[in-house]
């Protein structure tokens, strides 16, 4: 058995590293996890049907069957509080609405590498051999669960991990190890929201059940980048101007007053382009233009088409009648879903003005469900 690595020493060298919070607990299973069961018995995660198979029900029961003989986690957070962009261009509806933490680099580049330099770290500082695994928002651990045990932060109502002393725009990391350390961090404690409920009220689609609780197939940061298929027709009018993730209900909590500006000048948005880009430009994108403009971002996540479809969408729901030809021209897209939101765009847009070129799509039209669009944007 190695001795004890000294908390005090490994957290230095994260901060080193760049993280600007770094928590040590047990690696025991996560508290909240009779909660996690229930969220996904009732089908909360959507699509997301990997976060229900049962390997990975078995590795969040039990860490070391992540990793044998697992004793601790390292839970490392990195600021992303970015520079503001201009609120006329955020609220524009001429432009696609990305998430704050998507403005610049994915952060994935920038904190596995680093999280992987402190395993090597932990390494050559023992004597003995140490085993670790590193982790950025893969899904194999219940992550803000761990890093409430590790003091990083309190689960606030919006289901984010909340700081006390720096709002929620932080990135989670882990390091699951079979080293321990002599000592491990205090849980913080839970419940700071008070009698606050501005996060619930806030969600453009009413995603919260109940506090607490995210349906994620109501969730606008879930249907523009997890969901592949078909947005739910009842829920395409609530999503605003939102092309990539949402953040309302993080904007709207008052701890986000203790928000601390990023160092980390990877997460500046490039551009006003980029970060807020134009509706006309998104519908105009070609494979080739979505790999030059969004290749290193976490926008890379979502692909071309699934940006197209949500733009199809933002177009529709501020009313931007200049999109009207880009949306027609997309009615012969090779792909299905982005061809039968354009038709839903259209038919919004231009309503009876859009039947003719409807008409006509639906008459070379092959896929049923963007048959199916096409039908219902002509009211048939
Ligand atoms: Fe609602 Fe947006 Fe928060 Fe999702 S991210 S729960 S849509 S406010
Ligand atoms: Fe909690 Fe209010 Fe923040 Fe929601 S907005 S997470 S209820 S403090």
């Amino acid at each position: 058995m190695s001795q004890p690595f000294l908390a005090d020493k490994i957290k230095e060298r994260a901060r080193a590293l760049g993280f600007n919070l770094i928590g040590l607990t047990p690696a025991a299973p996560s508290p909240h996890l009779l909660a996690y069961f229930r969220w996904l018995d009732a089908g909360q995660q959507g699509e997301m049907a990997y976060l229900s198979r049962p390997d990975r029900v078995a590795r969040r029961r039990d860490l070391s069957a992540i990793l044998p003989g697992a004793r601790s986690l390292v839970i490392v957070g990195l600021d992303y509080h970015s520079l503001p962009l201009p609120p006329a261009a955020l609220d524009d509806p001429a432009r696609g609405r990305i998430a704050a933490y998507a403005w610049g680099q994915d952060y994935h580049r920038l904190m596995l590498p680093r999280l992987n330099e402190l395993a090597a770290w932990m390494q050559a500082e023992s004597r003995a051999a140490v085993k670790s695994r590193a982790y950025v928002d893969t899904g194999a651990l219940l992550e803000r669960s761990h890093a409430q045990q590790a003091g990083l932060g309190f689960t606030g109502k919006n289901t984010m991990l909340i700081n006390p002393r720096r709002g929620s725009d932080f990135f989670l990391g882990e390091l699951l190890t079979d080293a321990v350390f002599d000592a491990y961090d205090h849980p913080q404690r839970e419940g700071l929201c008070g009698r606050c409920t501005r996060c619930l009220s806030a969600c453009p689609t009413q995603a919260f059940p109940e506090p607490y609780v995210l349906d994620s197939r109501r969730c606008i940061s879930y249907l523009t980048i997890e969901h592949r298929g078909w947005i739910d027709r009842t829920l395409r009018p609530q999503m605003g101007n939102w092309v990539f993730g949402c953040d309302v209900c993080q904007v709207v909590c008052p701890w986000q007053r203790f928000a601390i500006r990023t160092e980390e000048t990877a997460f500046y948005p490039l551009d006003l382009d980029r970060a807020a880009p134009p509706l006309t430009q998104l519908l105009s994108l070609t494979a080739a233009r979505f790999e030059a403009a969004y290749a290193g971002t976490a926008l890379e996540r979502a692909g071309r088409d699934q940006l197209v479809r949500n733009a199809c969408v933002a177009a529709a729901n501020g009313a931007q009648v200049a999109c009207a030809p880009l949306l027609a021209n997309l009615l012969d897209d090779p792909s299905p879903i982005v061809r039968g939101h354009a038709a839903w765009a259209l038919s919004r847009l231009l309503g009876a003005g859009a039947a003719s070129r409807l008409r006509a799509a639906l008459e070379r039209e092959t896929d049923s469900d963007a048959r199916l669009e096409l039908e219902l944007a002509l009211g048939q």
